[in-house]
């Protein structure tokens, strides 16, 4: 790739003049100590990985948070058993350099690895590596996207993959389908100074934002400030501090908070909830965080949705309910509702495992909408059995059963089965044409909608030839249109 002269000139000053921040190191290890499991020994028994310090607690299911009694971090709960895991995060300093505003970005792995089978739990271990650089001018508009050879272009798209711990090789990031992530951990004790240009900032601490959030986007918080931000920032409820436009121009406190109390402000302060997880502890009103955790990502409409069926304080406590689960349950729902569950019984209402017990229904329908199909068309072949019609040559006979269909599909490889649906509604009729001599083997399959042959087809779906023309509109005009047809009718009547 080609890359201009003057952009070359910059590319290298960058890399002569950033260099790594006095607390740089401390702020890696602060991470990484935030990346830590609490493994499930058993039944309310756990172990923090970080002290290795056994303890009790109530029973907490795997993948939600438990805060360690010693630590008193919250970890992500996992099963015992684990043998690797690996957190990936997205790590940036923003620097200043001459009239740019540069922002580095690093990707840290923190990775879990249970070597030893005699031991219950295994270690952690971390590196990081820079891989990309957004430069923005001094009005914070950005100039230049590079990346260095741990960003990989590939077909399949564009990765960030360890290559080198020290490359220099900067090149243009230029895709149109693929940004560097702007959603990064921010490097805080130069923030002061390096904003200090900034008058709009004077006041906003947002350098104390930062110490206490993970994932920002600060070159959009900077550009979409408001006093709303320094308000949020002291009440200390960081998180929410970072959607200026969620709380600009509100004017009382319950408006602000979608409506909760004040009593509220302490949980919202101690697990630091965002904008998604105040949404839904306004809808539950239940301060519990692993509860809203669960919940976080849905919407006010898609709780009510939920609540409006079930209970969902109940449907939380007594399954494994989250939000990549709500439409599994949803369809678990109207599903068993349509299989005639006892959805009195609350283990069937609140399934312990959902994935299971949806995918059990959904089983349970296949099969049962398939014996509803086959008794459908067992009782649609018996009122066409007076349409059998033969001649020396052919034969033209009903289908009978739901396994005829499926054969005869198969035997003209055509899509015949599929229109079992049709056949049970009454939409259609399906007849298979034989030879009198072999009516084992499928010939011509007719379709018949309103006493007419609609579609006629050979296998792989060819034409019909002119004898068998002959025969089908003989059929059709003496039988299906004809006397015996009316008389038939009649009968019925
Ligand atoms: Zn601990």
């Amino acid at each position: 790739m080609y890359i201009k002269k003057k952009d070359r000139q910059l590319f290298k000053e960058l890399d002569d003049n950033l260099i790594l921040p006095r607390k740089w190191e401390e702020f890696i290890s602060k991470r990484v100590n935030k990346n830590g499991l609490i493994l499930k020994l058993k039944k309310k028994f756990y172990l923090c990985v970080h002290c290795k310090i056994e303890f009790e607690e109530e029973d907490i299911k795997v993948n939600d948070y438990c805060k360690c009694p010693n630590c008193e971090n919250h970890y992500l709960v996992k099963s015992n058993r684990l043998q690797f895991y690996e957190f990936k995060d997205e790590l940036a300093i923003l620097d200043r350099y001459k009239d740019y505003y540069v922002v580095r970005q690093f990707r840290l792995h923190t990775t879990y690895k249970k070597e030893n089978k005699n031991y219950y739990y295994g270690r952690f271990s971390n590196y990081y590596y820079e891989y990309g650089r957004v430069i923005y001018d001094e009005k914070l508009y950005p100039v230049e996207e590079i990346i260095n050879e741990n960003v990989v272009g590939t077909i399949n798209g564009w990765f960030i993959s360890f290559r080198n711990f020290n490359s220099i090789e900067w090149r243009y990031m230029r895709s149109y389908y693929y940004y560097l992530p702007n959603q990064l951990i921010y490097y805080p004790y130069n923030l002061e100074q390096v904003l200090s240009d900034i008058k709009k900032l004077k006041y906003s601490q947002l350098w104390e934002l930062v110490k206490h959030v993970d994932y920002l986007d600060l070159i959009y918080l900077i550009n979409n400030y408001n006093p709303s931000v320094e308000l949020l920032t002291k009440l200390g409820l960081y998180n929410l501090a970072l959607c200026p436009k969620s709380f600009a121009n509100k004017k009382s406190f319950n408006d602000r908070f979608m409506g909760l109390s004040k009593d509220y402000i302490p949980f919202i302060r101690e697990y630091n909830l965002d904008i998604d997880e105040l949404t839904v502890l306004s809808y539950l009103k239940v301060k519990n965080i692993n509860y809203i955790k669960r919940c976080s990502g849905l919407t006010q409409e898609q709780l009510k949705d939920i609540n409006r069926k079930v209970n969902i304080i109940s449907l939380l406590n007594k399954t494994d309910f989250d939000k990549n689960k709500f439409y599994e349950y949803r369809d678990y729902l109207s599903i068993a509702k349509q299989l005639k569950l006892n959805m009195k019984d609350k283990t069937t209402l609140y399934p312990k495992n959902i994935k299971k017990a949806h995918d059990k229904v959904v089983k349970e329908y296949e099969e049962k909408k398939d014996k509803m199909l086959n008794n459908s068309i067992i009782r649609r072949g018996k009122q066409l059995k007076c349409n059998i019609y033969q001649n020396k040559t052919y034969i033209i006979f009903p289908a009978t059963t739901y396994d005829s269909l499926i054969d005869e599909s198969s035997q003209q490889n055509n899509c015949v089965r599929t229109y079992a649906e049709r056949i049970a509604k009454g939409e259609c009729d399906i007849y298979f044409m034989r030879l009198s001599k072999d009516r084992e083997h499928s010939l011509v399959t007719v379709e018949v909608k309103d006493n007419k042959v609609v579609q006629k087809r050979t296998k792989n779906n060819q034409v019909t030839t002119k004898s068998q023309n002959n025969f089908l509109q003989l059929w059709e005009d003496k039988i299906l249109k004809g006397v015996r047809n009316e008389k038939r009718l009649n009968e019925n009547n």
